[in-house]
């Protein structure tokens, strides 16, 4: 028996037929990278890379545990870490996980830290900024970088790649262009004089959907794989992976003048039937939701949330519904559904997917 009322079910066939849409429209050597940073956007990370890994050539996520994790786990697959850390050397070494470099104070506590071992060809990643001015070398750097890198045979580089300002944003898409064009030089000028050909990639999943032109080596898909990519039309070709289920715990009947939840917001001016679901913004369903403006599934018809969300609960309007406590409510099964929470919290799907706490119980269905 499961003792969680509140889980999340992931869709392994849905995160399989998301993978494979993309696949599609890939050239056929093009290589896939998943991301599954952040527990597999709020789902799984190690559940997601089993489901996927024998149809990925690599993963990637944002911090050194949690790369751990899929190591642990079992997973062999090349793993690259996105936004190491010089403390983090010794361990990312210790279970084969590829650092992102991304300025020389890392690159070179790397490359120290190799010869000392020594190692012997190990496989490092190279970030250049090309616009996002978040993590990545400038384009003046490459000398630097190169010239420092035929001093080792501790290392090879695997892979080249940038980041995308606004890959979704088809008002963007000039400076789109021109960041792959200028990624594209710093390419050029790397093949030319470092020797041999490390792989390249720059795109996330609207990247592909938008650029195609640009997939290079790799592509990195990380919300696509999850249901999601930034464009109704797109969307409506991928599954929802991320269904979060619970149950009625409690309901009550209000005479007109009462109130529900904390503070009193909700005030039923007609009898009013409430439910009481077992989740609430400590699970990741934002305040914003209450006072009407999320609402749940209950016998298929749409409950509203109603006064505050609690911390551990929400109340929500079952007037109408016919239905019974213990009854099965759905929190959220359908990408609108999403799309329309994070909506209503002024945010993307990938915060509404990636705020679900780890107290909710993950279930994977094959
Ligand atoms: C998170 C991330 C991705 C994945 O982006 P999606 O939009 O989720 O596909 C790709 N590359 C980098 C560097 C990232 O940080």
């Amino acid at each position: 028996m499961n003792n969680h009322v509140t889980v999340l079910e992931i869709d392994a066939n849905a995160v399989l037929h998301n993978l494979n849409y993309f696949k599609q429209r890939l050239q056929p050597d093009t290589k896939i990278l998943a991301v599954v940073k952040a527990f597999g956007y709020g789902s799984d990370a190690v559940e997601i890379a089993k489901i996927v890994k024998d149809n990925v050539d690599y993963f990637a996520v944002a911090y050194c545990n949690e790369g751990i994790a899929l190591r642990e786990a079992g997973i062999d697959t090349p793993i690259l870490v996105l936004h190491p850390q010089i403390q983090n050397i010794p361990t990312i070494v210790k279970y084969r996980l590829e650092p992102n470099l991304y300025n020389f104070k890392i690159f070179e506590a790397f490359l120290n830290y190799a010869s000392e071992v020594p190692l012997m060809n190990y496989p490092i990643h190279i970030k250049f900024n090309t616009g996002l001015n978040r993590l990545g070398f400038w384009h003046t750097d490459v000398p630097n970088i190169i010239a420092r890198l035929k001093k080792s045979s501790n290392v090879i580089v695997q892979s080249i790649f940038s980041h995308l300002v606004a890959s979704e944003d088809l008002n963007e898409q000039e400076f789109t262009i021109n960041q792959i064009n200028n990624f594209a030089y710093i390419i050029k000028q790397i093949y030319e004089h470092l020797g041999y050909e490390p792989m390249i990639h720059i795109l996330n999943t609207s990247g592909v959907v938008h650029y195609p032109q640009a997939q290079f080596d790799m592509v990195r898909i990380g919300i696509g794989l999850y249901g999601f990519s930034n464009t109704p039309n797109e969307t409506a070709q991928l599954k929802n992976t991320h269904s979060l289920k619970s149950i009625i715990s409690q309901i009550h009947n209000i005479q007109p003048g009462e109130t529900v939840g904390y503070n009193r917001a909700f005030v039923a001016n007609k009898p009013t039937r409430s439910a009481t679901i077992p989740v609430g913004h400590a699970d990741g369903i934002s305040r914003k939701l209450g006072n009407k403006n999320g609402f749940v599934i209950v016998n298929n018809q749409p409950a509203p949330i109603i006064g505050n969300v609690c911390m551990d609960m929400i109340m929500v309007d079952v007037t109408k519904i016919d239905c019974k406590e213990g009854d099965e409510v759905i929190i959220f099964n359908h990408q609108q559904h999403i799309e329309y929470m994070a909506h209503k919290c002024e945010t993307i799907p990938y915060e509404i997917l990636t705020g679900l706490s780890q107290r909710i119980k993950r279930l994977v269905k094959h």
